[in-house]
């Protein structure tokens, strides 16, 4: 591998920027088992942090293993996750992929990326954050806030979030793979924004090329 210094040092700078980093959504301490990662990390998906934290508490205190998720009406589910963004796909997905698990892995969650990923509304963002979160193993979450800055950083050059975690395994010492999710997605809700990045008051501003950025502040 091919890690880079500049990389790593903006890594460390943006976290000290933002230390303390407020607790993700979904996060080992909130979820405690593989299971609920995933679930919570479903639920996540085009929802804000807030909703699926109350979301997924009200789903948890009625199921929190697959065993006990089928024996919960879908109607139920969906009460439950309600103002999640698709709540009635994703509550349809929770109940299919218990029963998978159960019939399939005995009630555990697969530590397989491809087995993740054939899990019904599983995606990468879902089979990565799974595996680092549950299992601690070396995948990079990438998101939009993760791909966006990335590219605008410079670190690298790709067109669509699919093709950002292996460029960035190119650039990106190991000891981050986990936690730049976390990090890049408060940064990118904070500072470099989607549109009009607050580059003024960005600690790295000094080095970034603000690859792709057209207005500022
Ligand atoms: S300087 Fe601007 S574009 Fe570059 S990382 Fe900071 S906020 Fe983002």
């Amino acid at each position: 591998m091919n890690y880079n210094q500049d990389t790593a040092d903006t890594i460390e700078t943006i976290h000290a920027f933002l230390s303390p980093l407020p607790r993700p959504s979904v996060h080992p301490e909130h979820f405690s088992s593989e299971y609920t990662i995933l679930i919570a990390t479903l639920i996540s998906l085009r929802t804000k942090d807030r909703v699926t934290e109350q979301a997924a508490s009200r789903l948890f205190t009625l199921a929190a293993t697959p065993r006990e998720m089928v024996r919960l009406p879908l109607e139920r589910i969906e009460d439950a996750i309600y103002p999640a963004g698709f709540y009635k796909t994703k509550a349809a997905n929770i109940l299919a992929i218990s029963r998978i698990l159960l019939q399939q892995y005995g009630g555990r969650v697969p530590k397989d990326r491809e087995a993740l990923l054939s899990l019904p509304g599983v995606g990468i963002k879902t089979a990565n954050l799974t595996l680092s979160l549950g299992y601690g193993l070396p995948y990079i979450c990438v998101d939009t806030h993760v791909h966006r800055i990335a590219n605008r950083l410079g670190w690298i050059r790709t067109k669509a979030p699919e093709q950002t975690e292996t460029a960035l395994m190119r650039v990106v010492e190991k000891k981050w793979w986990i936690p730049i999710n976390h990090i890049l997605v408060i940064f990118g809700q904070k500072v470099c924004r989607p549109v009009s990045p607050l580059c003024s008051s960005c600690p790295v501003s000094a080095t970034c090329p603000r690859e792709g950025v057209i207005t500022h502040r």
